[in-house]
């Protein structure tokens, strides 16, 4: 999507991505298939390029900082650095004074045992390095065996978190460029199901301070980490309207693909300027919109029918081409554009359910 917008503004594109099927493959002007740390293919990356970005997290930043040695990388390295292990941007977010919920590092089990102490309701532990889309995390609570966990965990550090009980998900997309000024798109209103994003609504349905008080909170990380580009946001609502910071992304994000139908600028596009040093575009939103990721669960029977979401006024397939459907991978996304955000919800929602059915899924809650 990224490639797809970079062409339409009139750039070549070159990508590198260990998967030969990879889906920007198609459509850049060189197509790299190495490994991210593949130092050849990295300085080939970095010599047929003007500026370098990156749409992934689990890259080496060793990588990034070998290419930076020859042309510019944004965001820098060092953001991702932070973003890509959670003990790291947990301490950023802490030692600067954002609010997140509590943890505790842990890296054995006498140290699980301590944390757990100190939650006294749920908790969550979460793996420092390698996780996203809930990978790496395991649920737990003040009365979890600390050994057997630990050892079922298999991982060398995390960060155990107290559980909040938020009630909504938020996310919020600004971008920044390289002069320090920046513009952020409204909210997006986001739902999980067993850690990975199910539903975007947008905009979100959220008081004015609460929504003032996500914007500004995104407007300081950005400055604080030193972005340039874009920066996704997660955050938590919690009942009394205060804003807890979940994570970060120094990349497009999922919560922002419905920009590309429901913004003057797609958050693609604002990245590309970002990145270029180019002025930002308009973040107005157009029409409310909801977006439903399409994970490979739906391919249990072979290619959906999509016939009831192309049927669907408003509503945008995208299939992102990937070779292998496997149960929770991203596969493609639906769009829906309405004149109400639950209009958007229902009408997707009616549109997906005989194609989850088809795969033995159930319906999916409004
Ligand atoms: P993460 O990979 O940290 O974004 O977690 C995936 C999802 O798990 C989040 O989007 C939430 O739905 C849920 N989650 C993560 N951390 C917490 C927490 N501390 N309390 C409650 N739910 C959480």
């Amino acid at each position: 999507m990224l490639a797809l917008t970079a062409r339409r503004m009139g750039y070549r594109i070159a990508v590198l991505d260990p998967e030969l099927a990879c889906p920007a493959g198609p459509v850049a002007d060189l197509a790299l298939t190495a490994s991210f740390d593949d130092s050849k293919a990295l300085r080939r990356l970095a010599e047929a390029s003007d500026v370098v970005t990156y749409e992934f997290e689990n890259i080496p930043t060793e990588s990034l900082r070998q290419i930076a040695s020859i042309r510019t990388v944004l965001p820098d390295p060092s953001v991702l650095h932070i973003c890509q292990h959670r003990e790291r941007e947990k301490m950023f977010l802490q030692s600067s004074g954002f609010p997140c919920p509590g943890f505790e590092v842990v890296a054995s089990a006498g140290n699980l045992a301590a944390a757990l102490k100190k939650f006294p309701g749920k908790s969550r532990l979460k793996s420092s390095a390698f996780g996203y889309d809930g990978k790496g995390q395991l649920a737990l609570d003040s009365k979890a065996d600390p050994a057997e966990a630990w050892a079922r965990a298999k991982i060398p550090r995390a960060i155990l978190e107290e559980h909040v009980p938020f009630v909504r998900e938020l996310s919020v997309l600004v971008a920044r460029n390289a002069q320090g000024r920046s513009l952020a798109f409204p909210p997006f209103e986001n739902r999980h199901s067993a850690g990975v994003l199910e539903r975007t609504v947008f905009p979100a349905r959220l008081a004015d301070p609460v929504a003032n008080e996500a914007l500004a909170l995104a407007r300081q990380i950005a400055e604080k980490i030193g972005m340039v580009g874009l920066l996704g946001v997660e955050m938590f609502e919690m009942p009394t309207g205060k804003i807890l910071v979940n994570e970060l992304a120094p990349r497009v994000h999922n919560s922002g693909h419905l920009t590309v139908e429901a913004c003057h600028t797609s958050q693609f596009e604002q990245q590309i300027r970002a990145v270029c040093g180019l002025p930002f575009g308009l973040v107005a939103p157009l029409c409310p919109a909801a977006m439903f990721n399409l994970l490979g669960d739906l391919w249990a029977n072979g290619e959906p029918d999509w016939s009831p979401v192309l049927a669907l006024p408003g509503g945008v397939l995208h299939l992102y081409g990937k070779a292998h459907a496997r149960p929770g991978r991203k596969m493609g996304h639906l769009t829906v554009r309405a004149s109400t955000p639950e209009d958007a919800i229902r009408l997707g929602t009616e549109a997906l359910t005989p194609i989850r059915q088809a795969a033995g899924l159930s319906t999916l809650a409004l």
